[in-house]
């Protein structure tokens, strides 16, 4: 598969992260991320991570790094901690928020850990961590256990590669099923999913539409000559339950979103495009 995702083990260096009797979440976070690094190339992913020693690096450049590889995932890895030892145990995953093939890849991963025998906590929403915040790409924050808790810490070093290999396996059967929708959604049935879902826009606004003739705004993320380019756009998007399509016009291929009759509406899509990354403007 020919996919670039970042593996980030949570903290390092000065900063150990969550401590209980000894035991550093910096330590816990880097073996793991190696480990589900490992699984992840022995299927063909390309690997990138933010440290594979020992040294802190801000929650912000991490998320740069990540940016600047060009990577299509960023999965950050964590320990969670309680006030108080043997409070609460399982693993979770933290998203941005509810929606695109990150919120898919979460449930995946959630489920494969809970056959290894984590209590399943589920998805939470984050929209103010750094790393999932400042990421142009889907990212997901996953929380291997309690490290106050002696339940999972007990099932973190008895089945370590199969902790490893369920987060491995949650991401790469999310990956396939992206290659999958890529390979066999043509162009056409994009667009003809794009005029629903434009459809159902349309009619919420249309009651207080009183004017003949009414301008529509759309968001515009990207305009190219190469066909293929303006497609990967396209996809990223889809992927990220985007209402996006592509035009020709000019001897341009234009990935547009939207269709917008308030100009409110447009601009909000264009907020949540540009905290995707994407360099927007709105166009008439
Ligand atoms: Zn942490």
């Amino acid at each position: 598969m020919n996919y670039t995702v970042v593996i980030d083990p949570g903290h390092g260096g000065n900063d150990p992260g969550a401590v209980y009797n000894g035991r550093k979440e910096k330590d816990d976070t880097l073996n793991l991320a190696l480990a589900v690094g490992n699984i992840l190339e022995e299927n063909g992913i390309n690997v990138v991570y933010t440290r594979t020693s020992d040294v802190y690096e801000t929650p912000f450049t991490k998320a740069t790094k990540g940016n600047e590889a060009g990577a299509d995932f960023f999965i950050s890895i964590h320990r969670n901690s309680s006030e108080k030892p043997n409070e609460y145990n399982g693993t979770s995953t933290l998203i941005f928020d509810n929606a695109g093939i990150k919120k898919e890849m979460a449930a995946n991963i959630n489920a494969e850990l809970k056959k290894v025998g984590y209590n399943d906590l589920g998805t939470d929403i984050r929209p103010n961590l750094v790393v999932l915040k400042r990421t142009k790409m889907p990212a997901i924050l996953v929380e291997a256990g309690f490290i106050n808790s002696d339940k999972d810490n007990a099932l973190f070093d008895e089945e370590f590669y199969d902790t490893a290999d369920a987060i491995a396996k949650g991401i790469l059967k999310t990956l396939r099923k992206q290659e999958e929708y890529v390979k066999n959604t043509s162009t056409e049935q994009k667009i003809e999913a794009y005029k629903e879902n434009t459809d159902n826009i349309n009619s919420d606004n249309n009651m207080e539409c009183i004017c003949d003739r009414e301008e529509i705004y759309r968001v515009q993320t990207g305009a190219f000559e190469n066909q293929a380019n303006a497609d990967t756009m396209l996809n990223r998007l889809l992927m990220e339950d985007i209402p996006a399509f592509i035009i020709y016009e000019n001897g341009l291929y234009k990935v547009q979103v939207g269709a917008y009759k308030k100009l409110d509406n447009a601009v909000k899509m264009e907020r949540r495009l540009r905290r995707m990354g994407y360099n927007t403007y709105i166009t008439t």
